[in-house]
């Protein structure tokens, strides 16, 4: 399905509001409860629209062209038995027909070991659920500050790391408890991430930015 521009401006715009309206339970719900100050909440729908508005001046020229499939899709697949959730922010075909799973980054630095293991799991899926060779396959962070894509094509080899991290990983959780994992807190996981509650670097992480210090540094730049 291929949008008209104006026609997604609308609807992305529409989706603001409804969410501004129900702000006390839209936002505060999904951060798990957690009451934000008014000053807070406005700094976060300045920094939303100043994302859309970034999206539509820096990136709807390339996506204009994509064939729209989902995004915000929730899935899952198994690597050997083995089940994997993941959610792909956005997924389109470009016109060559690759499948492109593109993926939303608000911050300036990203840890590429991170991004890469993340993509790869992404290519996956997609080849899972639509039937495509993963090396015909394009995922790629899309920062909406700076309108900068980063595309990573997935090759076989790649993918066939990734899966034995993953049987790794999972033979290490099966032998250990969960203190043998570092934590990586970052404000925008840690909000709405379901550990929380037993997460204590999460939870430091949430308490240094009720001081809003960090938070508003996110919002700010960092
Ligand atoms: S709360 Fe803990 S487990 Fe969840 S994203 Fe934050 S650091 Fe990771």
């Amino acid at each position: 399905m291929e949008l008209d521009e104006t026609e997604a401006r609308k609807k992305a715009d529409d989706i603001i509001s409804r969410i501004w309206a129900e702000r006390n339970h839209q936002i505060i719900e999904i951060m798990n409860g957690l009451m934000i100050e008014d000053r807070m909440m406005n700094r976060m729908r300045i920094f939303s629209e100043t994302l859309l508005h970034n999206f539509f001046r820096m990136l709807w020229p390339y996506f204009g062209l994509h064939k729209y499939i989902m995004h915000e899709h929730l899935d899952s697949f198994t690597v050997e038995g083995i089940c994997i959730s993941c959610k792909t922010d956005l997924v389109t075909r470009d016109r060559s027909g690759m499948l492109v799973i593109s993926d939303w980054k608000t911050t300036r630095s990203i840890d590429i070991d991170k991004e890469n293991l993340q993509l790869n799991v992404y290519a996956i899926w997609g080849s899972d659920h639509f039937g495509d060779d993963v090396e015909k396959i394009k995922t790629q962070t899309v920062n909406l500050r700076t309108g900068e894509i980063n595309q990573h094509l997935p090759t076989k080899q790649s993918i066939e790391i990734v899966k034995q991290k993953i049987l790794l990983e999972t033979e290490r959780m099966k032998d250990s408890n969960e203190a043998t994992f570092e934590a990586i807190p970052t404000i925008e996981k840690c909000y709405s991430c379901r550990f929380l509650n037993k997460c204590g670097e999460g939870k430091k992480s949430i308490e240094y930015s009720a001081n809003q210090t960090y938070a508003l540094n996110v919002i700010d730049g960092d």
